[in-house]
C-alpha cells in the first residue's frame, strides 16, 4: 500500500491536476446505450446554458455546486448519471460585444453585411465563447463533456426550425401588428420580462387642441389634453373622452385640428378613458401605446408611426424629421407655446420602463412581429400550450404532478403567471441567432413556411408559386430555442430509428430529465417555456413500444430545484454599483475549489439565501487541512506497522466498515444487572436508539467477551449515523444539513475523539498484541476510507488525491467519483454512541476542572467519579472499563467510583456526575470563593427564570410538553448543582 502526501495542503496543486484528469479521461461520459439496450431511471440533468458571453459569478458556482453535489451523489449510488453541458448564444449580447470588437476597427455591422458579420461572430465565439466552460471545467463540474452543445448547432438548429414549422402549420405561429417594447439601444423588441419600471419624476404637459368650427374667443374652442410625451402628438389620431364626462358633452361628434400637423382628426367616446386622470381627454397614438392601439382597433382607427428603429422621427413626422425623440420633444413644446396652446405644465411622477440591458428607455412602437399563441386552440383540439404547462404541475391521474417544484411555493407562482399570460413575442430584430424560416413573396407578398420536416428553404411561393423569395432578415428570440433544449439534445425531431440507432435510444432513455436546477429570475423566461415546448413537442413522441406518451412522460423534467440568492456577508445583494460583488475564481485561487464549494453547500437549503461570508471558507479550508493531516498520520501509522510485518489488506476497503475482529476480553466488568433502561435516559435524548428500544441499552457495552474497544464500535456507529444523516439530507435538497453531518463527524467525532484514542491501540513495540493493533489500523483505514467516499460529492478535489494516496497505484477504479457512495445501514449498533458519550462528558469535565484547578499539563492526576442512581449516573459505572481511554485523553492516573458524595477541594458538579480531581497543589482559595460565588449567582438566577416560566398559567397553557418537561428538568438539575456550589464554598477554609 504505496502513498505519499506532500507536508502541505495545496488546493492549488491537486485542483488543476485532477480537474484536468476527469476532462481527459471523459470520467463523466454517459454514453448512448445500444440499440435494444435501456437504462433504468437515470439521473439525468441539464445545465442551464450560461451566455456564451458570459464568466462565472457566485450564481452559477452556487447553481453548479449544487447540481455537482448531486450528480456525483447520484453517480456514487449506482444510477447512470447524465449532467449535459452547453452555452447559450445569446443573442443581443453577442451581437452587441462583436459590433464593439468592429467599431475599434471602424467597420460597422451593415458596412459588414450579414454574411460576412455571421462570420465573425463565429470566429469570436471559437475564440472567446468557451471561457465560461473552462471555468466550469476548472471547478471540477462532473459532466459530460463529450455532449457539450451550443444552441446554434446544426443539430439544434435543425429542431427550432422544426418547432417553428410545426406549431406555424398547427395555426399557433402568426404575424401581427402589435406594440412592442422597443429598445431604441438594442434596435429590437425585448420582452415584459427584460424591461425594468422605475417611478422617475417627468413633466405632465396640457396641450391645446382647437376645435373645428367652434367660434373664435369661446370657452369651447380648445380642449385640452394631458401628456407626458408630447412628441407623439404627431402620431395622433384622435382624442378620446369618456362618454359620460360632463364636461365634454357638447364636444361629441365633434374633430380637432391638431397642432403643427394641421390634420383634422375625431374626437371618439370610450369608456376606458379615466375622467379623473390629467384633463380627462386623452390624445390618441396606436402606434406608439399599447392602450391606444386597442382604442384604436375598436374605433377603427389608423395608426401612424413617427419615429424610425433609433427613435429619431421619421417621415411621418413632417418638419422635425430626423429629430432625436428628445430634442424634437423640445422643439415641439417651443414651437406650441409660440403658438399659445401649451397649458399648464405639471411635476409628474411616472412609471419609465428601460431596457434591462442597455438601460434606454423603452420606446412602445407599433410593428409587424412573430407570436405564439399560447391561448389558442389548436385545430386538433389538444389543450392549448398554456393549459398543457398549467397540467403539467397539477396531480396527474395517478395523484402525483408530474413536474415538482421545491421549494413548492414556485409552484404558486409559476401557476399565477401561466394563467394570465399572453402571446408571445418569439422575433428580434438582430442578425446572430435562429433566422427566421420564412419567405416572402415579391410577386404576391404572402408568407411561405416550409411544411414540417422540409430540409431545404422553399424555392416557390406556396401562393402564387411565384420564384421571387426573400426570408425574413430578423432572427428567433433565444428563448425559443433555449426552450427546446431538453428535447433537441437528445436528438429530437430525429427520433430514428436512424444508421447507428443513438439519437432515438438518446432519447427514450434520457428523457424527460430528472432535475433542473436554476434562478428564480429565469422560472418564466426559460423554465416555464420549456415546459410549455416539451410538453407540446415530447408529448408527440410516442413511447419505444408505440403507444401514447402521457403527459407526465411529456414533461422536460420531473423536478424544478429554484436555488437561493447568493447574497455579501451582511445579506446585501451582490452589485457592481455596491462594489460587493465577489469574484468565485479569485476565493477559489485563495482557498482552493474544496472550501468554496463547501462553504456554499454548508449554507444551501431550499428557499434561504446565502450570506456568503469568506471567514466561513477560511474554515473550511482549514477542515480540508485537518483531513489532510489525518490522512498524513494514517500513512505514518501504516509505514511503522509495515515494518513489524502488519499490512491491512486493501480488499477491506471500500464498502461500509464493520468491526469483524473480535477484541479479547478485559478484566473487570461488572455484570449488566447493576442497571436498568430507566437510569440511561438521562443523556439518551439526541439519539436515535429505536432499534435497542427494547433490549437493555448496556447489553454489550459490558458483555466480557467477543467485542471490539469501545472507540472502534463508535466510530463505525457514528459514521452510519452520518451516513444516513447525509443521505436523507440530500434527498430533501438540504445541502446544509449533509455538509454539517459530515463536518461534526470528521471533524469532531473522528479527528478529536477517535484519532487520540487510537493511538493507544496503535502499539507497534516489541511486546505489542500485533492482532489487536491490526485490528485497530484495519478499523482506522476503512473509516477513513469510507469518510472520504462520503465527502467526495462536497470536497472532490481533496477525496480524489488522499484516496489515490491509499491505494497508490492499485486503486480499484479510476476515481472516487466512480466507487459506492455510503448507504444508509438500518441494521448498524448505535448503542457504542451512548456509551461512548458518558467517556466523553468525563473526559471533557476533567480537562475544564484541570484547567481552572490549574494543573500543569505534565502532571498526571488521580481522579473520583461520583454519581447516584437520581440523577441518571449509573451509566458511568461503564467508565472502570474503559478507565485506560478516560486516563489517556484527560491525563489521569487512575479514575475510580466512589461510593460516597464527594468532599473538598477541584470538584466539578454536572448534572449526572461530579468529578474530583486529586491534587495537592495550593489551590487559590480566593480564586475558588469567587468562582463558586459566580456559579450560585448564575444558578440562583437560572432557577428563578424558570419558576417565572413554570408558574405562568398562560405559558403553561401554550407552550408544547416537551418544552415544559425538560425546563422542569432543567430547574431540577439546576438545583442540585446549587446544593453543591453552596457545600463547596460552605467548604472553603475561611478568608
Ligand atoms: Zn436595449
Ligand atoms: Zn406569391
Amino acid at each position: 500500500m504505496p502513498h505519499d502526501l506532500p507536508k502541505a495542503y495545496d488546493p492549488a496543486a491537486i485542483e488543476e491536476k485532477w480537474a484536468e484528469f476527469w476532462v481527459k479521461e471523459n470520467l463523466f461520459a454517459q454514453p448512448a446505450p445500444a440499440p435494444g439496450e435501456e437504462i433504468r431511471d437515470p439521473f439525468t440533468i441539464l445545465l442551464p446554458p450560461p451566455n456564451v458571453t458570459g464568466r462565472l459569478h457566485m450564481g452559477h458556482m452556487l447553481n453548479q455546486t449544487e447540481m455537482d453535489i448531486l450528480a456525483r451523489w447520484h453517480r456514487m449510488k449506482g444510477e447512470k448519471t447524465l449532467w449535459v453541458p452547453g452555452t447559450d448564444h445569446a443573442g443581443i449580447a453577442t451581437q452587441m460585444m462583436v459590433e464593439r470588437q468592429l467599431a475599434t476597427e471602424g467597420i460597422s455591422r451593415q458596412a459588414l453585411g450579414r454574411e460576412a458579420f455571421e462570420a465573425r461572430v463565429w470566429q469570436w465565439r471559437d475564440q472567446y465563447g468557451k471561457a465560461i466552460l473552462d471555468q466550469m471545467k476548472r471547478l471540477g463540474a462532473s459532466v459530460d463533456w463529450s455532449r457539450e452543445y451550443f444552441t446554434m448547432d446544426a443539430g439544434l438548429s435543425v429542431a427550432v426550425r422544426e418547432a417553428f414549422t410545426r406549431l406555424y402549420h398547427q395555426g399557433l405561429i402568426y404575424r401581427g401588428a402589435y406594440v412592442v417594447n422597443w429598445c431604441p439601444g438594442c434596435q429590437t423588441a425585448v420582452s415584459d420580462l427584460e424591461v425594468v419600471h422605475e417611478e422617475e419624476t417627468g413633466k405632465l404637459w396640457e396641450i391645446r387642441y382647437p376645435v373645428v368650427g367652434a367660434p373664435d374667443s369661446s370657452s369651447a374652442q380648445f380642449l385640452t389634453i394631458a401628456t407626458t410625451r408630447p412628441e407623439t402628438l404627431l402620431g395622433d389620431v384622435a382624442v378620446a373622452i369618456h362618454p359620460e364626462d360632463e364636461r365634454y358633452l357638447h364636444l361629441h361628434g365633434k374633430t380637432l385640428l391638431l397642432p403643427l400637423m394641421n390634420r383634422e382628426i375625431p374626437i371618439v367616446l370610450d369608456t376606458w378613458v379615466s375622467r379623473d386622470f390629467g384633463t380627462g381627454a386623452v390624445k390618441i397614438t396606436p402606434a406608439h401605446d399599447p392602450n391606444d392601439f386597442a382604442l384604436g382597433q375598436r374605433h377603427n382607427l389608423p395608426s401612424i408611426n413617427v419615429m424610425d428603429p433609433t427613435a429619431r422621427i421619421n417621415e411621418n413626422g413632417g418638419i422635425y424629421q430626423g429629430l432625436d425623440r428628445y430634442a424634437a420633444r423640445k422643439r415641439i413644446l417651443e414651437d406650441l407655446d409660440a403658438l399659445g396652446l401649451l397649458g399648464t405644465i405639471h411635476d409628474h411622477k411616472l412609471s419609465v420602463g428601460r431596457c434591462d440591458r442597455s438601460k434606454d428607455v423603452i420606446e412602445p412602437r407599433l410593428s409587424t412581429q412573430w407570436f405564439v399563441a399560447v391561448n389558442k386552440k389548436p385545430r386538433n383540439g389538444r389543450p392549448t400550450l398554456a393549459e398543457l404547462a398549467t397540467q403539467a404541475v397539477m396531480p396527474g391521474p395517478d395523484g402525483k404532478k408530474p413536474i415538482q417544484f421545491t421549494p413548492a411555493m414556485y409552484e404558486k407562482t409559476y401557476l399565477n403567471w401561466m394563467e394570465n399570460i399572453y402571446d408571445w413575442c418569439i422575433i428580434r430584430q438582430l442578425w446572430w441567432g435562429h433566422r427566421i424560416p420564412t419567405w416572402h413573396c415579391a410577386q404576391c407578398h404572402q408568407i411561405t413556411v416550409p411544411e414540417p420536416g422540409m430540409a431545404s428553404d422553399p424555392t416557390a411561393c406556396a401562393h402564387c408559386h411565384g420564384a421571387e423569395l426573400t426570408q425574413e432578415t430578423d432572427v428567433l428570440d433565444t428563448w425559443f430555442s433555449s426552450g427546446l433544449l431538453p428535447v433537441s439534445v437528445f436528438g429530437w425531431p430525429f427520433l430514428g430509428p436512424d444508421a447507428d440507432g443513438t439519437a432515438s435510444t438518446d432519447f427514450h432513455n434520457f428523457y424527460p430529465t430528472t432535475l433542473l436546477v436554476t434562478g428564480f429570475d429565469i422560472l418564466f423566461f426559460w423554465v416555464a417555456r420549456m415546459i410549455m415546448l416539451g410538453c407540446w413537442f415530447a408529448g408527440d413522441v410516442p413511447l419505444p413500444e408505440g403507444t401514447k406518451r402521457s403527459l407526465a412522460e411529456s414533461v422536460p423534467f420531473k423536478n424544478v430545484y429554484i436555488h437561493a440568492l447568493v447574497r455579501d456577508a451582511n445579506r446585501e445583494k451582490m452589485s457592481k454599483t455596491k462594489g460587493n460583488v465577489i469574484d468565485p475564481i479569485e476565493i477559489v485561487k485563495q482557498y482552493g475549489t474544496d472550501a468554496v464549494r463547501f462553504t456554499l453547500a454548508s449554507m444551501a437549503s431550499p428557499g434561504t439565501d446565502i450570506a456568503f461570508n469568506v471567514a466561513r471558507t477560511e474554515g473550511y479550508r482549514a477542515f480540508a487541512n485537518k483531513i489532510w493531516n489525518a490522512a498524513r498520520f494514517l500513512f505514518m501509522n501504516i509505514d511503522r506497522a509495515a515494518e513489524i510485518g502488519i499490512t491491512v489488506d486493501p480488499a477491506t476497503l471500500g464498502g461500509m466498515p464493520s468491526l469483524a475482529t473480535p477484541k479479547p476480553a478485559s478484566e473487570g466488568f461488572v455484570t449488566r444487572q447493576d442497571f436498568t433502561r430507566s437510569d440511561m435516559e438521562g443523556f439518551v435524548t439526541g439519539h436515535d436508539f429505536s432499534r435497542a428500544e427494547n433490549a437493555n441499552p448496556m447489553d454489550g457495552a459490558l458483555a466480557p467477551e467477543g467485542n471490539a474497544p469501545l472507540e472502534a464500535r463508535w466510530i463505525v456507529a457514528e459514521f452510519h449515523k452520518t451516513a444516513a444523516e447525509v443521505n436523507q439530507s440530500l434527498a430533501n435538497y438540504r445541502y446544509d444539513d449533509a455538509a454539517s453531518a459530515i463536518y461534526q463527524f470528521f471533524w469532531g467525532s473522528f479527528c478529536d475523539w477517535y484519532l487520540e484514542i487510537v493511538k493507544i491501540r496503535l502499539d507497534f513495540s516489541e511486546t505489542a498484541d500485533k492482532a489487536a493493533t491490526k485490528a485497530a489500523l484495519t478499523t482506522f483505514v476503512q473509516v477513513f476510507e469510507a469518510s472520504l467516499r462520503l465527502l467526495s460529492p462536497f470536497m472532490p478535489f481533496l477525496t480524489e488525491e488522499v484516496w489515490h494516496s491509499i491505494y497508490g497505484d492499485d486503486a480499484p477504479v479510476q476515481s472516487i467519483a466512480l466507487t459506492q457512495y455510503p448507504c444508509t445501514d438500518t441494521s448498524i449498533d448505535t448503542r457504542p454512541i451512548y456509551w461512548m458519550s458518558a467517556v466523553q462528558k468525563v473526559v471533557t469535565a476533567i480537562r475544564a476542572q484541570r484547567k481552572e484547578s490549574g494543573v500543569p499539563d505534565k502532571e498526571i492526576v488521580p481522579v473520583l467519579v461520583h454519581t447516584d442512581e437520581n440523577r441518571g449516573g449509573h451509566a458511568f459505572s461503564i467508565l472502570p472499563y474503559h478507565e485506560q481511554v478516560v486516563c489517556y485523553l484527560a491525563r489521569a492516573a487512575s479514575v475510580k467510583k466512589s461510593i460516597v458524595p464527594l468532599t473538598g477541594a477541584n470538584i466539578r458538579s454536572e448534572a449526572e456526575f461530579d468529578i474530583q480531581i486529586v491534587y495537592e497543589a495550593q489551590i487559590d482559595i480566593p480564586a475558588e470563593r469567587e468562582r463558586l460565588t459566580k456559579d450560585i449567582a448564575k444558578l440562583e438566577k437560572n432557577i428563578t427564570g424558570a419558576e417565572r416560566q413554570l408558574g405562568n398559567e398562560a405559558f403553561l397553557a401554550k407552550a408544547p410538553a416537551h418544552v415544559v418537561e425538560g425546563l422542569k428538568k432543567q430547574e431540577a438539575e439546576n438545583r442540585l448543582l446549587l446544593e453543591k456550589a453552596k457545600s463547596a464554598l460552605a467548604a472553603l477554609p475561611p478568608e
